[in-house]
């Protein structure tokens, strides 16, 4: 496995903050932790020692708290707690007395830290055994708000359905939404968790009928559903709040994708793919980002994530294969505008496009079914968007600006079938799209396998003949 770039970006920010700590006199003590067992558990010579952990960690821009709770199981006396942030031990105190027997008691404490991604470590303090690492967390300090005024003004959000579909929020009121569908149609919702906001926002490229690439039973719509999901927990595990714009096997047009980032004005959004149809040799893995026109800071996080992924993908042996497109690249149709409706239907939102490997070629193939493989990626993305939220780094790929307007076809709303909203409601919502295609002799597209569409299957899928 690729050695985790996290690392590099951790280093580097460890360096900041023993600058920063210098700074502000903080003291330099206890950078190691002699006689500390560390993560061992409470047992043997540890088993009375005090227990606790870190319940949360809430970030602010330049700075973190803290909240603990911890108890000792022989007494009801209070805890001595110290906290570690990178290793450097930046606060100590004292529960107060829990109360009772097996009570524990909170603590909270604020730190300055520089802005970035810090590892954040509990020691309890034991008068016979000593000081004991007990849990630590990885945080990141609340990243700096690169989007637009006029775009988070504009963001109404989204509703999550009771089936887990993702629904910008078109109008009406808390209990009484209007919202629109994946296939563009507008129905009212009364049970369903709001989102008002996202920071990221994770596309998982394809859906349903529109498998995208394919590598036997392996196919893209899948593969790129499973990295979106590590994404978004790997940010969430961290304090940052992501959402996927399509969180199981469903159509989503393009537009709609859009719709929904447009609902939570996220700092990235990120649609994810893997490529097909290249067959040329290459000594490197051929991945490709795509960028948005006129958007500096998307071809500063294109630059940054094409470098983290293909340094992840490189620890991995394959066979690989490229395009001239491999890199972080613009790519227009012969009207000037965007290709990929992605980044033309996400004005002011700093979108974009990864095609990580050669799905289609049956060595990479290989590598995207390994869960160890995915995760290596996930990782890679996420540690792209932390570099790009708390550095100047302009990345080093400087892939090409080109014309080429073929495209795929797919991603529209022709034969869109939405997916089921409630349980109480398992048939399907048929947009008007729908309609007319019914109406007009055309059979609607099949229910995927693994999906919230209903059951029966009418025919084959005309879109994929
Ligand atoms: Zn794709």
């Amino acid at each position: 496995m690729a050695p985790s770039t996290l690392h590099r970006v951790r280093r580097s920010l460890f360096s900041c903050i023993v600058t920063g700590a210098l700074l502000l006199g903080a003291p330099l003590a206890a950078q190691t932790i002699d006689g500390d067992p560390g993560l061992a558990p409470g047992i043997g010579p540890w088993a009375g020692a005090p227990r606790g952990h870190i319940t949360a960690i809430v970030p602010g821009i330049d700075s973190i708290t803290i909240e603990g709770v911890a108890r000792d199981p022989d007494s009801a006396r209070s805890v001595n707690y110290e906290l570690l942030v990178d290793g450097l031990s930046v606060a100590t105190g004292a529960t107060p007395r829990p109360t009772g027997f097996g009570r524990t008691a909170a603590f909270t404490e604020s730190v300055r830290v520089n802005p970035g991604l810090h590892q954040v470590c509990l020691r309890l303090s034991d008068e016979r055994l000593g000081p004991r690492t007990v849990n630590c967390r990885t945080a990141v300090t609340a990243p700096p708000d690169r989007v637009d005024a006029a775009v988070a003004a504009a963001a109404t959000g989204v509703l999550i359905s009771p089936t887990g579909v993702v629904l910008p929020i078109e109008g009406g009121e808390p209990g009484n939404w209007r919202v629109t569908t994946p296939c563009g149609a507008s129905r009212r919702l009364s049970d369903a968790t709001v989102i008002e906001r996202a920071r990221v926002v994770i596309d998982p490229g394809h859906g349903g009928s529109e498998s995208g690439s394919v590598s036997g039973s392996l196919l893209e719509k899948h593969v790129n559903l499973d990295v979106a999901k590590r994404v978004v927990s790997k940010l969430e595990s961290i304090g940052v709040s992501a959402q996927l714009t399509r969180t199981s096997d469903y159509r989503l047009p393009i537009k709609t994708r859009a719709d929904i980032a447009a609902a939570l004005a996220p700092d990235v959004f990120l649609s994810l793919h893997h490529n097909g149809g290249a067959t040329r040799p290459s000594s490197r893995p051929g991945t490709e980002v795509f960028y948005a026109q006129g958007r500096p800071e998307s071809r500063r996080l294109a630059a940054i994530v094409y470098e983290e992924t293909v340094a992840a993908a490189s620890g991995f042996d394959a066979q690989w294969v490229s395009t001239v497109s491999e890199g972080a690249s613009l790519r227009l149709r012969e009207d000037g505008m965007d290709l990929y409706g992605i980044h033309r239907f996400s004005p002011g939102i700093d979108s974009i496009i990864t095609e990580f490997l050669y799905l289609s070629n049956r060595s990479e193939a290989a590598l995207l079914r390994r869960p160890d493989v995915l995760d290596a990626q996930a990782q890679a993305i996420v540690d792209g968007i932390l570099r790009w939220w708390f550095s100047n780094d302009d990345g080093t790929s400087r892939g090409r600006q080109f014309t080429d307007s073929s495209s795929s076809g797919t991603g529209g709303f022709d034969g869109c079938i939405d997916p089921a909203l409630t349980p109480q409601n398992p048939g399907f919502s048929v947009s008007r799209a729908n309609i007319l295609t019914v109406a007009s002799g055309n059979i609607p597209d099949p229910s995927p396998t693994r999906s919230l569409l209903p059951s029966f299957v009418l025919a084959s899928d005309p879109a994929l003949n």
